[in-house]
């Protein structure tokens, strides 16, 4: 059996990162930057008041209280100020442009609010409530890196340094399609001998929490012609495609039947539990990556965890390797087969792991009861309570 690290790395090295392409800021909630953005100008990119109150000359109320004369406003968007004599102030907003000659402000609260006179009752320092040009961003400072996830607030500094459209690696469009001729839609009655589809669903949520957008193509039956016919419509959408079932050792397994004679996809066992049967390659004249997935509810998830969303990182440009880990104490004694690793569901709870009781592949609700999957090594076979286990946290 191939061992799991084996499997991610032969995964890793086939897949590549998504070509950048320029978008309109507000569509890129999600992609990657694919550049470095800098600032054309310094932020602020002027002098400005921090508060509505005066602009001063810190001298001229220095010996507050004093009664000085408002020579007129400045609000914020005025351009082509006067300068400020000595004696002088004028009323300023947040945000206004410090006129030359004041440089302090005088909050509102500190004076009676005056327009044509005011009363200022106390000084204000030198520098007092300005936002100086160029306190938050330089002329040329690079506010976002090559690899940043955009969020809403780097949305927000893309538009704060006056960009409309920015380089990015887009969201990896991944179509999530199920085989099994027992499955019947969520929602529709169920027949003898059927189980409602919960994989498609599983997965394409799984494909857009790891920042990718998914797209279930529903699920086909276990002809390999429908298959093939199904994932040829749905290829031309596809940066990668993930199927589940019908990759496992009986017979009706469409996946495997339909993609063996193309060469273009392993099919492997894998030495873990779940997930032991497992195919990964490339399909279509695009050479689309392809992940076949074990049906197994349980298992397509770990598998989805290990292989598929570490290959979901390098196409969006990020560094990506296996899942991140934790250590804690297990709080039961463990069982785990000899020659594969186990990836045994569990709630972790701070420094403790305590295992789900049902460890069925197809145990779904017991899955989501759990919030991480304890990892055993594949030559231990049994722990007892109390040992200190890597445990990767969902
Ligand atoms: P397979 O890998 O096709 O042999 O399927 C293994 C087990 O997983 C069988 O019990 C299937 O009924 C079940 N299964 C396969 N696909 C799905 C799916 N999309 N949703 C729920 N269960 C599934
Ligand atoms: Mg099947």
């Amino acid at each position: 059996m191939k061992p799991v690290d084996r499997h991610l790395a032969d995964i890793l090295a086939a897949v590549r990162p998504l070509a950048p392409l320029e978008v309109e800021i507000d569509a890129a909630l999600g992609a990657v930057l694919a550049e470095d953005v800098a600032s054309p100008v310094p932020l602020p990119p002027f002098d400005n008041s921090a508060m509505d109150g005066y602009a001063v000359r810190a001298e001229d109320v220095a010996a507050a209280p004093v009664t000085l004369p408002v020579i007129g406003d400045v609000a914020a968007g005025d351009g082509g100020l006067n300068a400020l004599g000595p004696g002088l102030v004028t009323r300023i907003m947040t945000g206004a442009p410090m006129p030359a000659g004041a440089d302090a402000v005088v909050p509102v609260e500190w004076t009676d609010g005056g327009t044509a006179r005011v009363r200022i009752d106390r000084p204000a320092p030198l520098g007092n409530a300005i936002r100086r040009a160029g306190e938050d961003v330089r002329a040329g400072d690079v506010v976002l890196r090559e690899g940043t996830r955009i969020g809403p607030a780097q949305i927000g500094i893309l538009a704060g340094v006056g960009r409309r459209r920015v380089r990015v690696r887009p969201r990896p469009r991944v179509v999530v399609l199920s085989t099994g001729a027992e499955l019947a839609e969520p929602g529709t009655p169920l027949g003898a001998g059927r189980i409602w589809e919960s994989n498609s669903f599983m997965l394409a949520a799984a494909v857009r929490e790891a920042g990718a957008e998914g797209f279930r193509a529903g699920s086909v039956t276990d002809d390999p012609k429908e298959f093939l016919d199904t994932l040829d419509a749905q290829l031309v959408r596809a940066d990668a495609v993930i199927t589940s079932g019908g990759v496992s050792m009986g017979a009706y397994e469409p996946v495997k039947e339909a993609l063996s004679p193309l060469g273009t996809v392993t099919f492997e066992k894998v030495a873990m539990q779940p997930g032991m049967p497992q195919g990964f390659g490339v399909v279509g004249p695009d050479q689309v990556p392809i992940f076949t997935l074990p049906g197994n509810p349980v298992s397509s998830f770990v598998s989805f965890v290990l292989f598929v969303k570490p290959a979901l990182r390098v196409m969006q440009g990020l560094p990506a390797g296996p899942p991140a880990t934790v250590r804690a104490t297990v709080t039961a004694p463990l069982r785990s087969p000899a020659g594969k690793r186990s990836y045994l569901r569990a709630v972790l709870s701070g420094e403790t792991v305590a295992p789900v009781t049902r460890q069925g592949s197809h145990q779904l609700a017991a899955l989501a009861g759990a919030n991480a999957l304890i990892v055993v090594p594949e030559d231990v076979t049994s722990l007892p309570e109390g040992t200190e286990v890597e445990v990767i946290p969902l």
